[in-house]
């Protein structure tokens, strides 16, 4: 981002010598005689420093001083004074209009080293990173600010971006390197040339000033061109790092908007983006805010959900395939929401599991759910498990098998008893830490699911490696089923593949009998789903337990009798 020095003084003559003077200094001077045009110079250019005369025709100095540090403040300011301007130089400084003067006469090399001075004094206020002028948040709105309300032709976007899954990226480096390794990618492998101001808002997230051609018919494309050069991943402390990111943006199309509102717009696109998979720009639109303003009630009630105890767990019965029995449970929470009613996993999970609050409302499930099967001593068979789906962030945790232990200890559950349903994305994390934590896990006698299996890109292989217990076919495989001899072939194989590794397989989302004759027949250990029972309150499920044991019974009998 090129910066001006400007001198301000009624006196030609003192404006030629002085631009003499810095011919051979790599600074750029603008220079005026006008009060009125060193203003309309602030407002349309960076201007680092300011060097005004105190006596001015019209106007002094100081009120120009004044004037400068209202719409700039980030701006070094120097009073160039002659004999008999000392007493008010002086006031000027004390009041925090102007840092310093400079005395008529001066020496050139002197007043050289004074400006250079003084714009590395500007810098470290408005840089992040002076080396890679990454701008600091107050600059970059006050820049933007400033460009969007000059009187020029020039169109703009401005575009908000970050690293997609950022988290997971800072878990494999480390918070100490992170800093590091942020440094090291931006804006090194960014378009700088593209943006007319960059600013970096936390560690991993930056916004852009994107000046747009003059026929500009797709602004997306340009706003692209920014991260055009941007690697999918980075060697970095001796590991494979890979990464995408996510950008939302918006065009500057109106003079009566300011830097932050169109900031807030980009960071709306922003979030939208986020949703996907990375490498994703999205332009802001207006009904992204109904959205965001959903999200922001979910967020402000989620805040309270877990002291204000409003969190939930239904049950949902694992029948065993081959007798009916009910062979345990799996536990799913809901949200009981003073504002906003029974609010379901997929609305609010995604929301607690962009920051740490999944860690704290993870082990309640944990805890409770072990609880509740304790209390189902002497309903439930006392093989049976209660299975808790435990977040990959929650596994990342480095206290999670402390934690893990202390539900043991605490609620009494023997190990074997509870089981914990992790997902397929999180085993192509990096895989042998998860073989590692899953082997901590495992070594406590806890048991272990695939869960959404078939999903995800892991392989059967990655599969063998892995101390698992159970596998849980994903219900887009079973619902085709019927109609579909290739997902029953699928299906056939992987539970055969899945019992040649020695797990067992359970069945998700199972709806209706055909269903169920057909994962009989493939020798399907267990099954879960709607045709025997939607999740239900824990009080329902100790009730809906003693009908299916009588049910059970009843069609042994039936058989006994036919048998017999
Ligand atoms: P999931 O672990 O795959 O859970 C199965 C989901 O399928 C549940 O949705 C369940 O109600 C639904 N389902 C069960 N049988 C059938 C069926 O026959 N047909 C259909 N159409 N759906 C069926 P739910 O309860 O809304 O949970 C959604 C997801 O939220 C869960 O998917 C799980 O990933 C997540 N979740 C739920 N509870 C927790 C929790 O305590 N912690 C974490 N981290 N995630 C949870
Ligand atoms: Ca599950
Ligand atoms: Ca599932």
């Amino acid at each position: 981002m090129k910066n001006h020095i400007l001198f301000v003084d009624d006196e030609r003559s003192i404006l030629s010598s002085i631009k003499r003077a810095f011919r051979k200094t790599p600074l750029n001077i603008l220079t005026t005689d006008s009060v009125e045009e060193a203003l309309e110079l602030i407002e349309s250019k960076t201007i680092s420093v300011l060097v005004s005369d105190y006596t001015m025709p019209g106007s002094t100095g100081a009120d120009l001083l004044e004037k400068a540090k209202a719409i700039r403040p980030e701006m070094t300011r120097i009073i160039l004074s002659g004999n008999g301007d000392q007493e008010a130089t002086v006031e000027s400084i004390n009041r925090g209009a102007a840092s310093r003067f400079l005395a008529k006469p001066w020496d050139d090399a002197q007043l050289i080293n004074e400006i250079t001075d003084a714009v590395s004094e500007w810098k470290k206020r408005v840089f992040l990173d002076t080396e890679k002028n990454l701008l600091n948040h107050t600059s970059f709105l006050e820049i933007v600010d400033g460009k969007i309300s000059a009187k020029s032709a020039e169109n703009y976007a401005l575009a908000y971006f970050g690293f997609h899954d950022f988290e997971r990226i800072q878990d494999r480096i480390g918070r100490v390197k992170i800093v590091e390794f942020m440094k090291h990618i931006v804006p090194a492998s960014m378009n700088v040339d593209a943006c007319v101001a960059l600013g970096a808002l936390d560690t991993h997230r930056y916004c852009a000033l994107v000046s747009l051609s003059e026929s500009c018919v797709d602004v997306e494309s340009e706003v692209r061109e920014l991260v055009d050069q941007f690697p999918l991943s980075t060697e970095f402390d001796d590991q494979k790092i890979k990464f995408s990111y996510d950008i939302g943006f918006v065009a500057v199309d109106s003079v009566n908007t300011t830097a932050s509102s169109l900031l807030e717009k980009s960071i709306t696109a922003y979030r939208h983006s986020c949703d996907l998979n990375g490498q994703t720009v999205i332009e802001y639109k207006a009904c992204m805010d109904e959205r965001k303003n959903s999200l922001n009630a979910l967020e402000n009630g989620l805040d309270a959900a877990l002291s204000d105890n409003e969190f939930v767990l239904y049950y949902q019965p694992k029948i065993n395939a081959n007798d009916g029995s009910v062979h345990g449970a799996e536990a799913l929470i809901r949200w009981n929401s003073k504002e906003l009613g029974l609010v379901q996993p997929n609305d609010f999970i995604p929301i607690i599991e962009r920051d740490k609050a999944i860690i704290d409302v993870g082990q309640w499930v944990l805890g409770e759910a072990a609880q509740q099967w304790m209390s189902w001593y002497g309903v439930l068979d006392e093989n049976s498990t209660v299975s808790v789906n435990v977040s990959p962030k929650q596994l990342q945790d480095n206290t999670f098998i402390k934690r893990l232990e202390t539900v043991l200890t605490e609620t009494g559950i023997k190990a074997s008893n509870l089981e914990l349903e992790i997902t397929e994305s999180l085993m192509m994390e990096d895989i042998w830490k998860t073989i590692s934590m899953l082997k901590d896990i495992k070594s406590l006698g806890v048991m272990l699911s695939i869960d959404d299996f078939g999903t995800g890109y892991s392989s059967l292989s990655h599969l063998s490696l892995m101390p698992v217990d159970l596998l849980k076919i994903d219900r887009s495989f079973i619902s085709p089923m019927s109609e579909s001899k290739e997902s029953r072939n699928l299906v056939n194989n992987l539970i055969r593949m899945g019992h040649d590794l020695g797990v067992e397989i359970v069945a998700e989302g199972v709806e209706d009998e055909n269903q169920l004759n057909i994962l009989k027949e493939y020798g399907c250990d267990f099954i879960q789903g709607y045709y025997y029972s939607p999740p239900v309150p824990a009080e329902e499920f100790t009730k809906l337990v003693g009908q299916f044991e009588v049910s059970r019974v009843e069609s042994e009998l039936v058989g006994f009798r036919a048998a017999g």
